[in-house]
């Protein structure tokens, strides 16, 4: 059961400064079960992604757990003028976080991010995550057994647009910024590109990355053999367009 791997923590929120709670995956409690092809991880009853951004039920202000506390005294004033000073404050009671609830928080960050503004690559990295949740919820209509056609076709279209911003918004991130990017070593980061630039149908550029990972010198044998299969599913895809 989801609720049990998960609890409240208490937070400071650096923008207005008043105490919240927010829930957090318990430590060591879910069970890693490997992830997609896009690097999204995937844990036994839970889908942990859900959890990863920290949102202030009083001013609005979100971020990744990891950026939450990074803000100069300059982006706390635009934060404040641009984001704390509009928002009216929201509540929640459930015990866990749905797919709803999640896309709301992360929208949040997205806007948090560019308000910032943050790097191009930290905002790239929340739309991915956002592809990410619209996926998880997709999953959970397809297994349940009331499919609602309306709500499953929202949530492909929202996987779609999402990933095609990670894509362009990473793209440009790579060209402009050093590695770790979003914490993930050059490598690591190429396979990625070759796997959104596949998504996105751009099968040259797929091919052009894959091809960086596959003649590095550092990258690991694992990921090596992971993007040798990939070039299979490139090239397939390549020879159904010709
Ligand atoms: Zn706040």
């Amino acid at each position: 059961m989801e609720q049990e791997l998960v609890l409240d923590k208490k937070f400071d929120c650096p923008i207005c400064m008043k105490e919240f709670n927010s829930k957090q995956v318990k430590t060591g409690r879910a069970r890693f079960l490997g992830t997609d092809e896009d690097l999204r991880p995937k844990y036994s009853g839970v889908d942990t992604i859900k959890y990863d951004v920290l949102f202030c039920p009083h001013c609005g202000y979100a971020a990744v757990s990891r950026e939450f506390n990074n803000v100069t005294s300059m982006q706390r004033q635009v934060i404040r003028e641009g984001i704390a000073n509009k928002f009216k404050g929201v509540s929640h009671d459930d015990d866990t976080y749905s797919y709803e609830d999640a896309i709301y928080r992360y929208k949040m960050a997205l806007l948090t991010a560019m308000v910032k503004p943050a790097k191009l690559s930290e905002a790239s990295y929340i739309a991915l995550k956002l592809s990410w949740l619209y996926r998880g919820a997709k999953e959970e209509i397809e297994n349940s057994e009331n499919h609602n056609a309306k709500l499953l076709k929202a949530y492909i279209m929202g996987e779609k647009h999402y990933c095609e911003e990670a894509y362009k918004g990473l793209a440009k991130a790579v060209q402009t910024e050093y590695p770790p990017i979003c914490g993930m070593d050059e490598g690591t980061v190429n396979y990625l590109m070759s796997v959104l630039a596949y998504y996105n149908g751009d099968y040259d550029d797929a091919q052009r990355y894959a091809y960086m990972v596959i003649g590095s010198r550092t990258v690991t044998s694992k990921l090596k053999q992971r993007q040798r299969d990939f070039v299979e599913k490139i090239k397939a895809a390549k020879n159904d367009t010709e």
